[in-house]
């Protein structure tokens, strides 16, 4: 498998395979990675897919592939047209009918013979066009000297000279048209076809005729002439790949499934006000395989009766977003990036460093415990910014300091959204990060998935106004507010006897941002409504990230690894992270220093952390730990 390419002649180092980012690989540079020929070979992890696409090609079934873009579904189709026969494959030529010059005749000869046959036609006309240009000639020459010898008659010889001057060209116009046009010409194929047509419109997916300006009068194109393939013929014999299936329209999905049911399609003009409309060729093959992808709602929304052919004649398959982190699998993601390398053609090879930082990205990227990402179009992208920056610089290789600046560079919109606002708060900073104050917690929030920020929360506690006592809390986060109110009255009520019933509380997000997700600023609330309730002060050079049970249990978030790195970024000492959340943590070496990561369990270990002056929060704290001890104990003993 294409576990031997990785390792191959590299030596692996068995002991350190554990605990190295590049699974123990010994290398110089991504140069000593032998990257495997076949493209399916280089296909990581979607092995399910792997497999189908393999069974498939031998079967010859059509394919669809759900999944995230970026994650290898066009990588496979096109690895599919590599394994596929190209013996089998075939030319098409295009014939004028002179039955009916609409409906053009299509012949199907074995590839590389239909060059060879349209050669002959020239040859034949062109020597048909000699021997009638000299007949011409002699006619004329009957004619006019005809005329001269009879006096009188050289007026009329000259008219007629020029009638049948005309009349030879026109003729040869004609024996023109004889000549058939080679619609697919497979003579220098190496493999069968690959066709992507993803967003194609109905003419390049279907066939379609030009327009003839000029439709009568000796001017006119002859229509096998105007006559064009479609990816669907293109694609005969081989893989017809279209991503985003669902958003093709309906009538093209109809003809789409035509053609898979009859194995041919004959071409027409798409434009129906055009004279291309007019014209119909007999039957075109398009003997294709065709692999559908898209995402989840692509299923929902795409033509039934299509995808139940598909399902019907093939398989499906869905694509993985990431994959367990193992040693081997990062030798893997070693080869990927030498593949990229390799495939572009310009860039320096990697360090190893540089590889482990790509590597690092990747397990940033998943989000989820020990997995590796799988959007490798994304990961790619880096590779090809980090090796461009090592060029520019004059680099031999790609050093790791140019994967950490390529990822400066490959912010995503949210992220440059994100850093630039945090730029921008850090100039008119009410100074967050150190001192402290009541009421007031540094949260920590995601934008965009991969953005970290902080985001501060303010409460104040009142007499009620109303009723009964008031949440109120800015912007779109109250209902988050009104969760962590909610989930913390329990616990207020039981350590102060006071009901938080009678108060109305206020909440505010500072600087609070469109797009900012406030799954998990639960604990923030909580701490900043008790700060408030009791008057202690909260310590401002820590930060905090957590969701919080109605016992007092800190359960973990996402987006861990972002908000430590912008509570680093923000100039805090500390942060607060849900103890369940430990193993998410990627930062990158530079925040290590910077920033102390506390692993959590517990409201009451956030109070400790977070609340200053030491009689009140003492007995605060002991006093809770007394009411939720079992959670507490729950908690550490998890
Ligand atoms: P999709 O069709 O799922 O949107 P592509 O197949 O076009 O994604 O992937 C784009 C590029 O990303 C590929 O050409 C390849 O360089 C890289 N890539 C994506 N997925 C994989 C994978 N599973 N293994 C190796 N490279 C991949």
């Amino acid at each position: 498998g294409s576990e031997v390419d990785v390792e191959g002649d590299v030596e692996i180092d068995e002991d350190a395979a554990e605990d190295d980012l590049l699974g123990g690989l010994k290398v110089d540079s991504t140069a000593d990675i032998k990257v495997p020929d076949r493209l399916v070979d280089q296909v990581i992890g979607q092995e399910e897919a792997r497999d189908i696409v393999m069974r498939a090609a031998k079967q010859h079934r059509h394919v669809m592939m759900i999944g995230t873009p970026g994650t290898g579904k066009s990588m496979l189709a096109k690895a599919m047209s590599q394994l596929l026969p190209k013996e089998s494959l075939q030319d098409v030529l295009v014939y004028h009918n002179p039955d009916d010059s609409n409906e053009p005749k299509v012949r199907t000869v074995p590839a590389g013979k239909g060059d060879q046959i349209v050669e002959a036609h020239q040859e034949e006309v062109r020597k048909r066009n000699q021997m009638r240009t000299f007949l011409m000639w002699i006619v004329l020459a009957v004619v006019v000297g005809y005329a001269f010898l009879v006096e009188g008659a050289i007026l009329l010889g000259i008219l007629a000279a020029g009638i049948i001057y005309f009349a030879f060209r026109y003729s040869n116009r004609g024996s023109d048209a004889m000549i058939p046009k080679l619609l697919i010409n497979n003579a220098e194929r190496q493999t069968a076809p690959f066709e992507d047509a993803t967003g194609a419109h109905a003419g390049a997916l279907l066939g379609d005729v030009r327009h003839d300006p000029f439709q009568s009068g000796g001017m006119e194109t002859p229509a096998h002439e105007r006559v064009e393939a479609g990816a669907i013929h293109k694609s005969n014999k081989g893989v017809l790949f279209i991503d985003e299936i669902n958003t093709l329209d309906v009538r093209s999905q109809q003809h789409l499934m035509t053609a898979i049911q009859e194995g041919e399609f004959g071409i027409t003009g798409q434009s129906e006000r055009s004279s291309g409309a007019m014209v119909q060729t007999e039957p075109v093959p398009c003997d294709f395989i065709m692999v559908a992808a898209g995402n989840m709602d692509a299923m929902e929304n795409m033509h039934p009766a299509l995808r139940s052919r598909i399902k019907g004649y093939g398989y499906e398959v869905y694509m993985d977003d990431t994959i367990d982190d193992t040693p081997e699998m990062r030798r893997k993601f070693a080869r990927f990036v030498a593949q990229e390398v390799e495939r572009d053609g310009q860039l320096p090879d990697f360090t190893p460093d540089a590889v482990r930082e790509v590597i690092l990205e990747a397990k940033r990227r998943a989000g989820r415990k020990e997995h590796l990402t799988l959007e490798l179009r994304n990961l790619g992208g880096l590779v090809r910014v980090a090796g461009d920056i090592a060029r520019s610089k004059g680099h031999e290789y790609t050093e790791r300091d140019d994967v950490l600046e390529a990822k400066k560079r490959s912010r995503s919109i949210e992220q440059q959204v994100a850093d630039n606002y945090i730029a921008r708060r850090k100039d008119y900073e009410l100074k967050t990060s150190d001192g402290e104050a009541v009421g007031r917690v540094n949260g920590l929030a995601v934008m965009g998935g991969d953005s970290g920020i902080m985001m501060p929360v303010m409460a104040e506690v009142t007499p009620r106004q109303g009723e009964g006592g008031e949440i109120y809390a800015t912007g779109k986060l109250q209902e988050i507010a009104q969760e962590a109110v909610e989930n913390v009255s329990a616990i207020i009520k039981k350590y102060t006897g006071e009901s938080i019933a009678d108060k109305d509380i206020h909440i505010q997000f500072v600087q609070s941002y469109e797009g900012v997700e406030g799954d998990s600023a639960s604990i923030t609330v909580a701490t900043a409504v008790i700060s408030a309730l009791e008057d202690i002060p909260i310590a401002q050079d820590l930060a905090m990230t957590g969701s919080l049970s109605v016992r007092g249990d800190v359960l973990p978030v996402g987006g861990v690894t972002h908000k430590i790195e912008a509570a680093a970024k923000a100039g805090c000492d500390r942060v607060i992270i849900p103890k369940a959340n430990e193993q998410d943590v990627m930062i990158e070496d530079e925040y290590k220093d910077q920033i102390e990561v506390i692993p959590v369990s517990h409201i009451s270990e956030v109070l400790d952390l977070a609340l200053v002056g030491e009689p009140e929060k003492d007995s605060l704290v002991d006093r809770l730990k007394n009411i939720t001890g079992g959670a507490l104990e729950k908690g550490s003993a998890g």
